[in-house]
């Protein structure tokens, strides 16, 4: 199936990132939140991205209007429906996107692929929801889309060979290189990725260290290109306890168990980046540890 017209289901860190590449690359898109405040920021960042890129060269000044326009931003999923593909990047929440499954199923021409960007959310599960669970599949980008070069593909028990070459021919033409993963809870990235930040975090609540240690010696020491609770505040640390809820839950074994600091950080609301403060408060021209 040639697949010209792609619809991206959330606007925000995920969302935005995966339709400013998707309409680089090409494809008209449809990017829908449901909250508006999150359209307005999520097209505001694909904005600042383009312009950014303008200015060092690596696309021209007319290009940046060219693929703004092949954006569309809107609150109503109806909007998808002549998609030939749709990218769901809505919140790490398994009844949110049951909900966005259920009726996007309802709404898609029949031949349609849904693809999930889940961190960690049984693809095998999440197609069940919907009665194409052959055109269902795993997307996963990684953050910041623009700039991170990988997608993680993952096939659920039902998906089709004609989707999975559809999909990965799409990661290709957005520049991507992809790593195919079973479909197990955390998939490769957040397997191997997340304990080793909650256990950062379990470091930083046992008193190991301060924040700016952690993030100091994993930085130098291991020549990550940035600390662990530097990384938790980039994904996002509400995603990142979502993540260990799922693995802790459907692999049932205790190294998984989220660490008590993050559920405390994620109930002040202290998410990260994307609300200002999280192990670091952003409020500051140099982030101040929180810690
Ligand atoms: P985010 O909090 O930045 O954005 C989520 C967006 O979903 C919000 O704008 C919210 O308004 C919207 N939303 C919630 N319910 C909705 C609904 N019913 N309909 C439409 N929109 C709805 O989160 P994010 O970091 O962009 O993560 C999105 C997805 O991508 C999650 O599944 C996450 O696990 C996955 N992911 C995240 C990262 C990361 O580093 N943050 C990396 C890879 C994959």
């Amino acid at each position: 199936m040639e697949i010209r017209k792609v619809g991206v289901i959330g606007a925000g860190q995920m969302g935005n990132g995966i339709a400013h590449v998707a309409a680089q690359s090409g494809y008209d898109v449809v990017m829908m939140d449901a909250q508006p405040t999150s359209l307005e920021k999520g097209i505001a960042t694909i904005e600042k991205n383009l312009k950014r890129q303008a200015e060092k060269g690596k696309i021209s000044d007319n290009e940046v209007g060219g693929i703004l326009a092949r954006i569309k931003a809107t609150d109503k999923i109806t909007d998808l429906s002549d998609s030939d593909i749709v990218i769901e990047a809505a919140t790490e929440n398994e009844a949110i996107k049951k909900t966005i499954f259920v009726e996007l199923d309802s709404l898609l021409k029949e031949d349609a692929i849904i693809a999930s960007n889940t961190s960690s959310i049984s693809i095998t599960r999440l197609a069940s929801y919907t009665k194409r669970p052959e055109k269902f599949i795993g997307m996963h980008f990684m953050n910041p889309v623009p700039i991170m070069k990988m997608v993680e593909i993952i096939k659920g028990i039902a998906t089709d060979e004609a989707t999975f070459k559809d999909v990965v021919s799409m990661a290709e033409k957005m520049g991507k290189t992809t790593a195919v993963s079973e479909d197990v809870p955390g998939f490769i990235v957040n397997r191997l990725l997340m304990p080793m930040l909650n256990e950062a975090i379990f470091a930083l609540q046992d008193g190991v260290a301060d924040v700016k240690s952690i993030d100091t010696a994993m930085t130098l020491a291991v020549a990550h290109p940035m600390g662990p609770l530097t990384l938790a505040d980039f994904i996002g640390l509400d995603t990142c306890l979502a993540i260990m809820r799922v693995l802790h839950n459907e692999l049932g074994d205790s190294k998984y168990r989220p660490c008590p600091l993050l559920v405390k950080y994620v109930d002040a609301g202290w998410l990260g980046r994307k609300t200002g403060k999280g192990f670091y408060d952003y409020n500051h021209k140099t982030p101040k540890p929180t810690k």
